[in-house]
């Protein structure tokens, strides 16, 4: 069978569609780039916005007028809250909810899958894939006002160490270089096992049981984390780059929103790690225009951002979700109030990060290639990522895909860093 797989949104719908390709690839069925070509196509929803609920929307209509004999599966955040509507779009097949999602493979082909315990499958190697995002948990505990991830995902629920173990094994035997932990609150990981430290156990597990080169974490709560647990970075093997969300920095509107933390938690938290993790990267998420924010609001928000000087941001817009309490408040921000403040944080954001890559000029990095992009008289033009995440651009003799090398960093431009290579490492 020809499968096509499509997602919207977070590093965990990625996870899971890549979990997704493997297997299918594991079970002889070809993965191919377009619905026109393909008799099956996956798309992973998001609901996290209006916006995304929208381009979930477009893709599955999109797939359809692609290839009208085709059939189509929906899973993902917008299946699970909106099934009905899903399933009356044409050439939906299949509506998955996320609790399910884990089988959704099985239940396409009929066929039983343990792909973990398998050897790499020959199709699996030389994709040009180099980072693989693990997905670790589902679900979260919280109920910050905004998310309709809580309702999407449910409660918290992890995978034991072991499983992930295996999983992470079996990625480099593979051939990947990277891993990326993700989880819906990768911070919680283990609490629902009996487990508060499980975060920690597992990161040391998968540094003493794998040989993954490299590891990574993907968001972290900022109140899930111990000053202690910086300590697990002594292992160069996990990346220097925190992405810790704070959605607003100024402490009234961090209280409507129901986040567990505040302006003084969060600039300890941040000094702790700084002073534990050498050439640490430290990004966040904002909302803006959540219901209620004024513009001194906003200012100080703006202001405790630059304090904390973020190597870069992701700015959402606040969108209304329908069953959040924070759609029931009052004094909703207009759009035009929205679109001004995301525009000042953006401005901001390219100061902080082009900030964040002038302090690293001179550096020497491990870079993970990731592809060419280009071709010069001197060879190939390879771009790929430092170990604190910075996007570098370096020409060379070689395609450098999917390799590791020790990297000088030098200026930066365009949004990438341009590096030179000191060191290859064998492979
Ligand atoms: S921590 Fe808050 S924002 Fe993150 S998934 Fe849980 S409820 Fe949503």
């Amino acid at each position: 069978m020809k499968v096509h797989l499509r997602m919207v949104g977070c590093r965990l719908n990625q996870s899971e569609i890549d979990t997704m390709a493997r297997q299918f690839r594991s079970l002889g069925h070809d993965i191919v780039d377009t619905p026109a070509e393909a008799d099956h196509t996956v798309i992973n929803t998001c609901a996290v916005t209006n916006e995304a609920t929208r381009t979930s929307r477009k893709l599955i209509r999109d797939s359809q007028r692609a290839n009208p004999a085709g059939e189509t599966t929906v899973t993902g955040c917008y299946a699970q809250i909106a099934p009905r509507d899903i399933s009356r779009l044409p050439g939906v097949r299949r509506v998955v909810d996320n609790a399910s999602k884990s089988h959704l493979v099985s239940q396409i082909t009929g066929e039983k899958i343990d792909i973990i315990d398998s050897e790499p499958h020959e199709r699996d190697a030389g994709l040009g894939r180099t980072r693989a995002f693990v997905k670790v948990q589902d679900g979260c505990d919280n109920a910050c006002t905004f998310c309709v991830t809580t309702i999407a995902r449910g409660a918290g629920a992890s995978r034991s160490i072991e499983e992930v173990v295996r999983e992470v094994n079996y990625l480099n035997r593979s051939g990947y270089q990277e891993a990326v932990l993700t989880g819906v609150h990768l911070g919680s990981y283990g609490y629902d096992l009996g487990d508060r430290d499980g975060l920690t156990h597992l990161v040391k597990a998968l540094l003493c049981d794998t040989d993954i080169p490299r590891l990574r974490l993907s968001s972290l709560e900022p109140w899930d984390l111990a000053p202690n647990f910086f300590s697990l970075w002594a292992n160069r093997r996990l990346c220097p780059h925190l992405h810790l969300p704070l959605q607003s920095g100024c402490d009234a509107t961090l209280r409507r929103m129901r986040r567990n933390t505040d302006q003084r938690q969060f600039r300890a938290l941040v000094k702790s790690a700084r002073a534990a993790i050498p050439s640490l990267r430290i990004t966040t998420d904002v909302i803006v225009g959540f219901p209620g924010e004024t513009d001194d609001e906003f200012e100080q928000s703006e202001s405790f951002i630059r304090e904390m000087g973020f190597g870069g941001l992701h700015i959402f817009r606040y969108s209304s979700r329908p069953g959040t309490p924070a759609s029931r408040m009052r004094n909703q921000i207009n759009k035009r109030t929205k679109k001004d403040r995301s525009a000042r944080l953006l401005s901001l954001s390219r100061q902080m990060e082009q900030r964040f890559a002038q302090s690293q000029y001179g550096r020497r990095s491990e870079v993970l290639w990731e592809q060419v992009s280009g071709a010069a008289p001197e060879g190939y033009i390879v771009t790929g990522y430092t170990d604190n995440y910075m996007r570098v651009r370096t020409t060379h003799p070689r395609d450098l895909t999917n390799i590791i090398t020790t990297t000088q960093l030098g200026t930066y431009t365009e949004g990438a860093i341009h590096g030179t290579v000191k060191e290859i490492a064998p492979q």
